[in-house]
């Protein structure tokens, strides 16, 4: 099975929130390859711009928003 970005023949990026935010858990951490089914390559890649999105203030570190 190919990889989610493989298979759009397209590379994670800190502008396109849409697609990252699929790759984040309810509380908005990164969700590990075994539940995002990412190849190393992806990963490795989503694991950057995510963080530079959060650094730029596009997405949270951390959210308990709708958890009890
Ligand atoms: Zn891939």
């Amino acid at each position: 099975m190919k990889c989610f970005f493989c298979q759009y023949g397209s590379e994670p990026s800190f502008k396109d929130l849409d697609n990252l935010t699929k790759f984040l858990s309810a509380r908005k951490k990164i969700v590990n390859r075994e539940r995002s089914h990412l190849c190393a390559k992806h990963q490795r890649k989503l694991q950057k711009e995510i963080k530079y999105a959060r650094f730029l203030g596009l997405l949270p570190y951390v959210s308990y928003q709708g958890i009890k």
